[in-house]
């Protein structure tokens, strides 16, 4: 493992647990509505954005999730019609880079949408959360001054839901910071991988974190036995 995402380190650094069974063991992670109603809409807006009407851009929506009909039409329809007027920009600008001078350790991800030296990710989360809460806009305003050298990079996540942003001007300093982030946290992660190969116990090395997101996670009940039988742990251990 040397490619990394925002969400693949954000996920290690809620729990380290969750983040083993995920991506060391590939336990099943089942999908859900939140994700795919996440997934077409984001699929709707680029084509809105590349020119197709309002109309096109929500079949080709519902179309990138199978036309799956848990996904509420209705609620993928008010989402697109709340993103702002006049929208320009390059959409899921896909990145790769290497976050130290070695090479060695990369961070990837899909910029939803990238205006000079303006980038914007769309929510459609029914909380509004500030962007400094998370490291996610301060990565991709790094890549974006690794790609292009800008100073500065306004970032912002969109609230479709609310029409409402939460934006930032990062410097170099603060992008500095959530590079920084990334990579200790990278290579923590392969620090311990390395040990578990050397027999280390991936329970202890990768622990259990419980927090309100444990009532959406899908290994509860994994982490709950690996804690508490010796069976499963061993099961789970061998996979
Ligand atoms: S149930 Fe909670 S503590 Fe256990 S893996 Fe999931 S998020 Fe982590």
């Amino acid at each position: 493992m040397d490619t990394f995402s925002f969400s693949r380190l954000s996920l290690y650094d809620d729990c380290p647990r969750r983040f083993y069974y995920r991506y060391i063991l590939a336990l099943e992670e089942k999908e859900g509505v939140p994700l795919w109603l996440g997934r077409a809409i984001h699929k709707a807006i680029e084509r809105k954005i590349v020119g197709d009407s309002f109309d096109s851009a929500l079949i080709q929506g519902m179309a990138a999730i199978n036309f799956n009909q848990t996904v509420p039409f209705n609620d993928l329809k008010f989402l697109l019609n709340n993103l702002p007027a006049n929208v320009q920009g390059n959409t899921e600008q896909y990145f790769k880079l290497a976050l130290n001078e070695e090479g060695t350790l990369f961070l990837q991800g899909y910029i939803d949408l990238q205006n000079g030296p303006e980038i914007t990710d769309w929510k459609s989360n029914r909380k509004i959360y500030s962007v400094n809460d998370t490291a996610q806009i301060g990565l991709y305003s790094w890549a974006i001054h690794q790609l292009y050298g800008y100073e500065q990079v306004k970032g912002r996540l969109y609230f479709l839901r609310f029409r409402k942003e939460s934006a930032f001007v990062y410097d170099r300093s603060t992008m500095e910071l959530a590079r920084q982030w990334a990579l200790q946290l990278a290579q923590e992660i392969l620090i311990k991988l390395q040990q578990v190969q050397s027999g280390g116990n991936w329970c202890g090395l990768f622990p259990s974190v419980r927090s309100s997101k444990c009532s959406h996670c899908p290994f509860a009940i994994a982490c709950y036995r690996s804690q508490s039988n010796p069976i499963i742990k061993t099961f789970l251990e061998s996979e």
